[in-house]
């Protein structure tokens, strides 16, 4: 790394020398900018935290009422140590920011997770990532292989909302498991209210709560503790973490249908391993076609690859002629609830027939499989 640069890699996490703070650190530091409140971006035991406004209420769920935490609007802007330090929208979770960096001439921006798919495809649970125009770009690549291609929203909702009126229909409770804070809500304010009734599991609800206070419209959920009518389960849609999947919790439905959402069920043997009858591609992370439109958006003549088949995106942006490099970095949300695929290789020989990586894009080699992180949603 040359002198100049202003995020390198430290054992805590990401650095940023002129400014002396950290960026999603792994572990304690003095001072914290996060990105967003999943639990490997966003760790206990930071002296002092910078984050969005939106994202007050969530990180305060998660890590403790009590931090010390220093909240900034988005394209707002503060200094310190004569970095310019601003946060924009990233479109992965409520409240979730780039964080652009700007110090002797240069602007870097870190992209923590983002999501980026089909023109107008927008999350509807928090502010659209937003390009934001830089010299340096550190992105994601959580789905960062050609096969990782959603389709539109809609027509994942609609399918959902098929799979839970039949089920309603037959007297059969639909049970759909989807990580509690972020893709739980995004299900929750793309389905169809008025099939049925809508429980959720008590980890759920709290996020839900986060989000409702920070004016995110969802429709009514019950906790699944306040239900007393049975017969109410047979026709209800149940939103709830992956963790419950085998567990005594899920009794209570009787024989209900189960699924998955998750960008991981993109690939054949996901909803096999995770042994559930439907699986629907939904992702909080950017696509392959994404992942590019966002790069390409930043004017960006540097890119640095952080987790997930760093790679194959670091080959594919080199060919595009661009300077490109990879940080090792231990985000690892979702890691355990969604049995990804561990290499590159792995996740091509599970990728369906009808998607087909188009020629020249980057098929990893078996020195890049080697390579690959398992990625995370
Ligand atoms: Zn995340
Ligand atoms: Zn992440």
């Amino acid at each position: 790394m040359s002198g100049g640069d202003l995020v390198i890699e430290r054992p805590e996490g990401l650095y940023c020398p002129p400014g002396d703070f950290y960026i999603d650190p792994w572990r304690p530091v003095d001072r914290a900018v996060i990105t967003h409140a999943h639990g490997d971006h966003a760790r206990m035991g930071h002296a002092h935290y910078l984050a969005s406004v939106p994202s007050e209420g969530v990180l305060r769920a998660r890590l403790g009422a009590d931090i010390t935490l220093q909240t900034l609007g988005y394209g707002e802007s503060i200094e310190h140590h004569g970095v310019k330090l601003s946060l924009h929208p990233a479109g992965h979770v409520l409240g979730s920011a780039q964080v652009r960096l700007e110090n002797g001439g240069q602007v870097w921006v870190a992209s923590g997770d983002y999501f980026v798919s089909g023109p107008g495809d927008d999350n509807a649970t928090c502010a659209p990532f937003e390009p934001v125009r830089c010299d340096c770009f550190i992105t994601e690549s959580t789905f960062g292989l050609p096969i990782y291609r959603w389709c539109p929203q809609r027509e994942v909702f609609d399918d959902i909302n098929a799979w839970w009126r039949g089920n309603a229909e037959a007297g059969r409770a639909s049970l759909l498991m989807g990580y509690s804070f972020g893709k739980a809500q995004r299900i929750l304010a793309g389905v169809d209210a008025g099939i049925g009734p809508i429980v959720v599991h008590g980890a759920v609800e709290t996020l839900n709560r986060a989000y409702r206070e920070a004016g995110v419209a969802l429709p009514p959920t019950l906790n699944v503790m306040d239900v007393t009518d049975k017969a109410l389960l047979k026709r209800a849609l149940v939103v709830a973490p992956p963790s419950v999947h085998g567990s005594a919790w899920v009794r209570r439905f009787g024989d209900p249908s189960d699924a998955f959402a998750s960008g991981w069920m993109q690939l054949r043997g996901a909803r096999r391993r995770r042994g559930v009858d439907r699986g629907f591609v939904l992702s909080d992370h950017a696509d392959w076609p994404g992942l590019q439109r966002a790069i390409a958006a930043t004017g960006a003549q540097r890119v640095i690859v952080t987790h997930g088949y760093e790679a194959v995106m670091v080959r594919w942006l080199q060919e595009q002629g661009l300077q490109a490099g990879a940080f090792h970095t231990e985000y690892d949300d979702e890691r355990h609830d969604a049995q990804e695929p561990a290499t590159a290789d792995a996740a091509m020989a599970d990728a369906p027939d009808e998607v087909d990586a188009p020629e020249g894009a980057g098929m990893p080699d078996e020195a890049d499989a080697a390579d690959a992180e398992e990625g995370a949603e």
